[in-house]
């Protein structure tokens, strides 16, 4: 390894293809050399510089021992046996972990991916959180997480969510370089509308996001359609209300031209009544946001309960009625700890134990 990594987000695969020309130029290497590296990483998807067989062996020497590579490592892989769905657990170069999702549907293949280790937000019903934030994740962490698995895979990722742990806009920077590196046409190249980023809502960050005039899909994470049982599920509600975020998504709207998808978890007797489907209706309307609703996923420190099938089927009919668009989240992988933070969760517990 010999030196210590670089702070995150300042190694070589977190690089735009204009800063590695820079990079190399410092090293005295020619601007193409930047342009074959790029390719390397970010489209061949090397996992060592060993493999980068147009470059010259002294180049990669001298790489291997200034640059080191950041390549994630596959710790754990489950596939559920329900839907195929894959939970991959990674360790990053300094042995912190995370967790990433692949789902196979009709349109093709997506990846969800974590942007920090952990979590500062303490949602009540997530398992992300229960630890804290431990740290941001660099670009080429989690640009990472999606090379990694369509080289396992052998299958193209065209569709990515910023879904797993961690709330991306607290890691604002570097998931706006992430997301251009994502959709470059020298990387992965996956379409703008193809990404999207879901958030517990960061008031402040939806404006810079929306002054990004990006293509990609905004969710927001509402949970509830009321200030005072929001702050009851999240600690962020606090501090925006809903009517603050309601401001900020139809300003994302009109900025991008791209609807809010609203994410909310359905948890019984909390916020699975025909009021609270009426409450929602009202600020889904405005703003043609479609609603995607999801039956809360059982964390066993969090006992929150999932709402019964009919109590879902009879909001999600509520909401038709008032002529909002709404779907049911397919729970994929619920065999294989599919929920935010939980497969790392048990695996630091297995560990504990020995
Ligand atoms: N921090 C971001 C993204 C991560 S969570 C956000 O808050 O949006 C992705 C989605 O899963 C969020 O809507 C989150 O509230 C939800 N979620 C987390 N834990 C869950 C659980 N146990 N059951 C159902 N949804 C959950």
């Amino acid at each position: 390894m010999g030196e210590m990594t670089r702070t995150a987000g300042e190694d070589i695969k977190s690089l735009t293809l204009e800063e590695l020309k820079e990079r190399l130029d410092r090293m005295g290497e020619k601007p193409f050399r930047a342009g074959q590296l790029y390719d390397w990483m970010h489209r061949k998807l090397a996992g060592s510089y060993g493999e980068m067989t147009n470059l010259p062996a002294s180049l990669r020497a001298l790489l291997q021992e200034k640059e080191p590579l950041t390549v994630l490592e596959k710790k754990r892989e489950q596939t559920s046996g329900i839907d195929g769905t894959k939970k991959f657990l990674f360790a990053l170069p300094d042995q912190n972990l995370v967790e990433s999702v692949w789902m196979r549907y009709q349109h093709g293949n997506s990846v969800c991916i974590s942007s920090q280790v952990g979590c500062r937000m303490g949602c009540r019903f997530c398992a992300s959180t229960l630890g804290g934030l431990e740290r941001n994740l660099a670009p080429s962490e989690m640009l990472d997480q999606i090379y990694r698995i369509q080289a396992l895979t052998k299958e193209r990722v065209s569709n990515v969510v910023v879904m797993g742990s961690g709330e991306p806009l607290d890691n604002y920077d570097n998931l706006l370089k992430f997301l251009h590196m994502l959709t470059d046409e020298n990387g992965l190249h996956i379409s703008q509308r193809s990404v999207t980023v879901s958030t517990c809502g960061i008031v402040p960050r939806i404006y810079d996001l929306a002054g990004e005039k990006l293509q990609i899909t905004l969710a927001l994470s509402l949970h509830a359609a009321t200030d005072e049982k929001r702050r009851k599920l999240m600690p962020i509600a606090q501090r925006y209300s809903i009517r603050e975020l309601m401001e900020a998504c139809a300003y994302y709207f009109e900025q991008t031209g791209r609807r809010i998808t609203f994410e909310y978890s359905l948890v019984k007797d909390v916020n699975d009544s025909s009021e609270d489907a009426q409450k929602l209706s009202a600020l889904a309307g405005p703003l043609s946001s479609h609603v995607n609703l999801i039956p809360v996923n059982p964390v066993k420190e969090r006992g929150f309960v999932q709402s019964e099938r009919l109590a879902i089927a009879a909001f999600k009919n509520k909401l038709e009625k008032n002529g909002i668009n709404v779907t049911i989240r397919r729970e994929l992988g619920r065999d294989i700890d599919g929920a935010c933070g939980q497969l790392r969760r048990r695996h630091l517990q297995e560990e504990k134990k020995g």
